[in-house]
């Protein structure tokens, strides 16, 4: 018997399983401890309460931030409108002019195309072939109107990190708001926002072990004091917020998650930097035409983006379906077949595009799962470019 299951999930970049240790702090407040974290009259509400502030200490730990500065909310995607519309919302009396990247998520990128609509002009700023952004490039497209940057940490489909630290030193210079979608660097690589001032970000607790649908927000609190118009009104929850009864099993899964985040990213990351160098050595060594998409050296170690010279991987991934997990792009648009977004900004063709793979790596992923990989792998590339 194999020591692993078939098909391998490589997709961690789409989601994680919980980890058992994390589960196991959910499971009391799920019936023993039900109660509403709101209810401020009895001992129920309050250990609800407790709990709820406990992840808040834990998530704050992760970012180096302090507690009121963290908020929750159902995940990134609510994260990431909460933020851009709230700035939007609060700040359009000094200017309505935001600037993004190409390759950020369709969550930010569709808020973004929803904030035209409303007036708002958005600046794209493009990458280069590796999915960096020029810093320079960045500086100019700054003017006396911006009121927000919104530039993601680590990305999805690449793993590219971008400069965040000169990223928010320029926006601080020039006081703009600085936004970072963090949801794929937590659990992955440092994140102190003392060191890298970004003056707002949001994570997702599915994406570092812990369970969907719970997310959080950090906003400065002070230098700058980042505020926020509510966009779901009702109970003023989470200062006012964002209203709504709060997950309590979720949040308190949550916290545990971004505990064992803080303590293990660091091995996390040099495990996946040695077992990546092992996949992709051994890969040269059975396959020719192909590359890795996107920075090879800022990147988050997880991350592979492999393009095969020659093939479709839609066709790949479906002749690989029962030995392997992995995706063409991101998770949230692959129900529409279209080249990556992220691929095409970075000067791929639509058929480069086509031809490329994500895996991501995860925390317990083995060198016996990548070594069966590397041989289904290469075995399929080389069957779809015979035919
Ligand atoms: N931002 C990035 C970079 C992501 O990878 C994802 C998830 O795919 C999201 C935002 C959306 O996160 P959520 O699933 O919590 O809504």
């Amino acid at each position: 018997m194999k020591p692993y299951n078939t098909p391998v999930y490589l997709d961690y970049n789409a989601t994680t399983p919980v980890d058992k240790r994390v589960l196991e702090k959910m499971y009391p407040y799920f019936s023993g401890k039900f109660g509403n974290a709101a209810s401020k009259t009895h001992a129920y509400g309050w250990v609800a309460d407790a709990a709820v502030e406990k992840a808040r200490k834990q998530i704050a730990a992760l970012l180096n931030a302090d507690a009121s500065e963290i908020s929750f909310t159902s995940g990134s995607t609510e994260g990431i409108n909460l933020i851009l519309r709230g700035v939007a919302g609060l700040y359009q009396s000094k200017g309505k002019h935001i600037i993004t990247c190409a390759t950020e998520h369709k969550a930010v990128l569709d808020t973004c195309a929803d904030l035209e609509k409303q007036g708002f002009e958005i600046t794209y700023l493009p990458v280069d072939k590796n999915g960096l952004i020029d810093l320079k490039t960045l500086e100019n497209a700054i003017r006396t109107d911006t009121i927000l940057i919104a530039i993601m940490w680590a990305n999805n489909e690449t793993g590219v990190i971008q400069d965040m630290k000169a990223i928010a030193e320029m926006a601080h210079r020039h006081k703009v708001i600085l936004f970072s979608d963090a949801t794929q660097a937590a659990g992955k690589i440092k994140m102190d926002i003392q060191e890298t001032k970004v003056d707002a970000l949001c994570l997702s607790a599915h994406k570092f072990y812990g369970p969907k649908g719970v997310g959080a927000i950090y906003l400065r609190r002070r230098d700058p004091r980042v505020k926020l118009q509510a966009q779901i009104t009702g109970g003023g929850h989470e200062k006012g917020l964002r209203s709504g009864t709060l997950n309590v099993p979720g949040i308190v899964g949550m916290g545990e998650a971004a505990k064992w985040a803080a303590k293990e990213y660091k091995d996390r990351n040099l495990y996946w930097g040695n077992l990546s160098a092992f996949f992709l050595e051994n890969l040269s060594r059975k396959l020719k035409g192909w590359h890795v998409n996107g920075d090879f050296e800022k990147r988050i170690n997880n991350t592979l983006n492999l393009r095969f010279e020659g093939i479709k991987s839609e066709r790949l991934i479906k002749l690989l379906a029962k030995d392997l997990a992995c995706s063409t792009g991101s998770a949230c648009t692959s129900a529409i077949m279209q080249p990556s977004h992220v691929l095409t900004a970075m000067g791929l063709s639509d058929t480069e595009a086509d031809a490329s793979l994500r895996l991501s790596m995860g925390k317990d992923t083995t060198q016996e799962e990548m070594e069966f990989v590397l041989e289904v792998l290469s075995r399929a590339v080389e069957k779809l470019r015979a035919l």
